[in-house]
């Protein structure tokens, strides 16, 4: 299937590796113009020659921390006026809410809330103004179902997806479509942070805690980055252009509702 969006440009937020990088690749390969960021200008300068190699296109990066406002305002000036913007960060750290400071609340709404939010704001006209937007927010299966040790990303994901239900539906009328793409476990770098700190604080090796929540699963295994990004790619296509204000789940059949 041509998805229709070759020489469309493309705006990867945190994306030198992971489930960011997962969409950038995915996009690149379509023929979409690229620009990644993330904070490490060694690390995402790399990807972004990685990327390239394989897509067989020039990718652009520039090196910023999203969530601050300097930080978004390079990201925009390396990429003016994107057709598809992925909003991506790093997640907030695990904990108990006793230990949560009006600080780190407001850490965690910067990171996963106002900074999409704020970047949807600067790139939206344009797109209306164009007729033809895409932008998917990377959000997390605890919107559906929330994880016990994740309450800053359970509250301020949850912001976020309440907030895009109310936009997507004022402007899919100019073919402009949000969407929130919901991973489960995914094969990264932060899982494996993850499963490295239930290790130290329960004393057991991570690779028993690792299979053992792979095999709790009904798929039996993590998802792959690439899947991700596939899906993210179909949701920036032509083709999706009726698909609006959705939070698709990717979670191999792990959330247990019946719908
Ligand atoms: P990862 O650690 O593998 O990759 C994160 C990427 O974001 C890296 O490229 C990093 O450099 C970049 N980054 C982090 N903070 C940044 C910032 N402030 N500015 C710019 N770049 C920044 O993480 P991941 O697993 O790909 O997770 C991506 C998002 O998805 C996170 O918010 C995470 O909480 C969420 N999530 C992941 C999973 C999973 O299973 N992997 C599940 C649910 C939700």
């Amino acid at each position: 299937m041509d998805l229709g969006i070759a020489g469309r440009r493309a705006l990867v937020c945190a994306a030198s590796k992971g489930l960011g990088r997962g969409c950038a690749e995915a996009l690149a390969r379509e023929g979409v113009d690229v620009t990644i960021c993330a904070r490490t200008e060694a690390d995402v300068s790399h990807a972004a020659q990685e990327i390239g190699d394989l897509a067989g296109r020039a990718v652009a990066w520039v090196a910023c921390d999203i969530t601050t406002a300097e930080g978004r305002a390079k990201a925009l000036a390396a990429c003016p006026q994107p057709d598809i913007l992925v909003n991506n960060a790093g997640g907030p750290p695990p904990g108990d809410f006793r230990d949560w400071d009006r600080a780190a609340w407001l850490r965690a709404l910067d990171a996963n809330m106002l900074t999409p939010i704020e970047l949807i704001k600067a790139t939206i006209d344009t797109m209306i103004e164009r007729k033809f937007g895409r932008i998917v927010n990377i959000t997390s299966s605890a919107v559906k179902a929330p994880i016990d040790i994740l309450g800053l990303s359970n509250g301020a994901r949850s912001g976020l997806t309440g907030f895009v239900a109310g936009l997507a539906r004022k402007v899919v009328r100019h073919n402009v479509t949000i969407n929130n793409l919901l991973p489960g476990s995914f094969a990264t770098d932060r899982l494996r942070t993850n499963f490295e700190t239930r290790a130290k604080a329960s004393g057991k090796p991570y690779e028993e805690l690792r299979d053992a929540a792979m095999n709790a699963t009904p798929s039996g295994r993590f998802g792959a980055p690439s899947e991700f990004g596939a899906i993210c790619t179909f949701l920036c296509s032509v083709q999706a252009g009726y698909i609006a204000g959705q939070n698709v789940l990717v979670d191999g059949g792990a959330y247990p509702g019946t719908f």
